[in-house]
């Protein structure tokens, strides 16, 4: 399908340069992963398993809230998620969601990740936390990525990866990558044995005080 005006086109692009970005950074590889922008009173969303590199503006999939696309490919199969998201969260312009290395080992292990940095702050709260596994492109999915998701900008899907959640495009590949992070460090605690400090919710919320506005977080 055809953007509109220029700011769809906009975000058709972005969408493409996130999922380019996000195989070349090595957060993501192959056709895993997906990402979606707000778009009106719907989204637009890569679609369902095309390689990132042949992905054209008028590839990406327009998706109303009831589900109803219009493109050349299908959108998405994980489209529910992506749709559910952004419906229960106002504040959610974008959602990203890949299959990092070290945040899909922890999902594996069905583990979230503690306040073992201060930098989990900007994700909401002193944990995050992880999926119970359902499989991939369900409703059932989608309900149990929500509910992990309260009160989070992202949370680990078990045996499968991760979503982040942004007000924008850009701040959610920035969470992805910041919730990578975090979770590459755990994994490097629990190769040192005994379980690691964590930080306590004050100090968390202390973090959460002071670092509107840094990076990317919101303001
Ligand atoms: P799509 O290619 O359908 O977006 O699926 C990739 C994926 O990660 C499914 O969870
Ligand atoms: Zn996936």
């Amino acid at each position: 399908m055809k953007a509109d005006n220029d700011q769809e086109l906009a975000k058709r692009r972005a969408i493409i340069d996130t999922c380019l970005r996000m195989n070349a950074s090595g957060l993501n590889q192959g056709t895993s992963g997906n990402v979606s922008i707000r778009h009106g009173d719907g989204l637009l969303i890569s679609p369902a398993s095309r390689p990132y590199d042949t992905l054209e503006p008028e590839d990406v999939v327009h998706l109303a809230m009831d589900g109803t696309s219009s493109g050349r490919w299908p959108p998405s199969s994980e489209w529910r998620f992506h749709r559910d998201i952004l419906a229960a969260r106002p504040d959610a312009g974008a959602v990203v969601h890949a299959h990092p290395t070290y945040c899909t080992t922890l999902a594996i292990m069905e583990r979230g990740i503690p306040a073992i940095h201060y930098m989990i702050a900007v994700f909401g709260g002193a944990d995050i936390r992880c999926a119970p596994y359902a499989i991939y492109g369900s409703q059932e999915l989608s309900d149990l990525a929500l509910e992990a998701l309260t009160d989070r900008k992202a949370c680990l899907l078990a045996h499968h990866g991760m979503i982040a959640v942004g007000s924008t495009i850009e701040q959610a590949y920035w969470l992805a990558w910041e919730l990578e992070t975090l979770a590459r460090q755990y994994h490097g605690c629990l190769q040192l044995g005994s379980p690691p400090p964590v930080l306590s919710d004050q100090q968390i919320q202390d973090v959460i005080d002071k670092i509107a506005g840094y990076g990317l977080a919101d303001d």
